[in-house]
């Protein structure tokens, strides 16, 4: 990695010919043109303006990319534009009553951290979402979930700044248009904003959700009847550490892909045939299919090959022990997904941003 001049009066320090292997958490070894830390909004601004004037001047895009932990990306080739590593830090209490208290966190934030900061504070309602790598402005991207709950359940509102033109934005929670695992970033709004801030309305009484299997069975086993939003977050953690692969230990990023929805009448065909699928019934008629167990019984569980594989204990994960390329991993994301198809009738769409040049 080395740091040279900036060209052309670049407001803030620009590394270049930036190797992001020990930026993705997939470990896949791709190169940045570009990559510059931001720490504060202002900076953010500059920094975009310089490329706005960098682009009329060169005429050509200067692709962007916004980085938060990377563990939701898949760099399929080197990067040959500018990376903006999100480092805004910042927690607030914006106000409280009896009921709620109103709580902002910058955008660069590690989320764990901030769901334990509040879990220790007495502010409760992210107890389910412990231990999701990344960073609080990467969190409304994909509305992340876990263990039955949404980030969409308490959130408030964000601000971002417009990459055309600079300007701070407000968004609501209906302007977010959220998900499942989804919402309008990754749609029409897509690479349009970047998230500085977001702020979230917790309770100030335990507000616990332990109605996911995994967790009931797990409490139940501990004997603990009533749990804490304390002992909650505490079984979500440990739960995840005995079943998902420690990135800095095995490179992945998560689920890999999405679980998908199918017609109740497709379910029950499937059914006929597989008599133990999983799948869960959706408002508005439709079937969420585990796609772990998909992948599992399509005997993929455990496979590796060349330095990729799929993980031991969870299907729905990829995994790049051998720090191969993203491409080489695509490929064998596409086997998995022709086979599905081929035995289930069932697309699998991959979760991870995908970028490909
Ligand atoms: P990155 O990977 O850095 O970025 C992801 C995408 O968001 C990119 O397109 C990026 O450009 C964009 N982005 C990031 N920050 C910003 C910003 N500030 N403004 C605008 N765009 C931005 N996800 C879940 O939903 N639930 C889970 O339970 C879960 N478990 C996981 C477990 C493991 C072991 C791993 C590796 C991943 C898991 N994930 C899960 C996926 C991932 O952790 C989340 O999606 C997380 O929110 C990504 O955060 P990040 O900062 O790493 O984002
Ligand atoms: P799991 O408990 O083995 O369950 C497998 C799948 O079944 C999950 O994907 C989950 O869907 C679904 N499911 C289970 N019980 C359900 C219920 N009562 N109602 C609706 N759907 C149900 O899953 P896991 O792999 O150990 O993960 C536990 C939780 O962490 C899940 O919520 C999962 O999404 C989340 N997680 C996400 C990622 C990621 O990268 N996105 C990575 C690891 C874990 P949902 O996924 O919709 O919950």
């Amino acid at each position: 990695m080395t740091e040279t001049t900036p060209p052309d009066h670049c407001p803030t320090t620009l590394q270049q010919d930036v190797d992001l292997g020990g930026l993705n958490t997939l470990a896949i070894p791709a190169r940045a043109r570009y990559l510059a830390r931001v720490t504060c909004v202002d900076e953010l601004q500059a920094l975009l303006q310089w490329r706005r004037q960098y682009e009329c001047e060169q005429q050509r895009e200067l692709p962007l990319l916004i980085l938060g932990g990377g563990s939701n990306l898949v760099l399929s080739s080197d990067f040959p534009g500018l990376v903006i590593s999100m480092g805004i830090l910042g927690r607030e209490v914006l106000g409280e009553d009896e009921s709620s208290v109103l709580l902002r966190a910058g955008g660069g934030e590690n989320w764990h951290q901030w769901v334990q900061y509040c879990v220790e504070s007495g502010y409760f309602g992210l107890e389910n979402l412990g231990l999701i790598p990344g960073t609080v402005g990467a969190a409304p991207i994909q509305n992340i979930g876990a263990y039955g709950v949404e980030l969409e359940s308490c959130f408030e509102s964000l601000t971002a700044v417009e990459v055309s033109s600079g300007r701070v934005v407000t968004f609501d929670g209906s302007a977010c248009r959220f998900g499942y695992r989804d919402s309008v970033f990754k749609q029409e709004l897509r690479d349009q904003f970047i998230i500085t801030s977001v702020t979230l309305r917790l309770h100030r009484n335990p507000d616990v959700r332990a109605d996911y299997p995994a967790l009931q069975q797990y409490l139940s086993e501990l004997g603990a009847g009533q749990p804490s939003p304390q002992q909650l977050f505490e079984a979500v953690c440990a739960i995840r550490s005995s079943k998902l692969p420690d990135p800095a230990q095995v490179p992945n990023a998560g689920s890999f892909f999405k679980n998908p929805l199918v017609s109740s009448e497709q379910f029950e065909q499937l059914r006929e045939e597989y008599t133990d699928i999983v799948g869960y019934p959706q408002s508005g008629g439709q079937v969420k299919l585990a796609a772990g167990w998909l992948i599992d019984r399509a005997g993929w569980k455990g496979h590796s090959e060349d330095g990729v594989g799929v993980h031991d204990k969870q299907a729905l994960v990829l995994v790049n022990p051998g720090h191969a390329s993203g491409s080489r991993l695509l490929q064998l994301a596409q086997r998995i997904r022709d086979d599905i198809r081929q035995r289930f009738g069932v697309e699998l769409e991959i979760e991870p941003r995908v970028y490909a040049y």
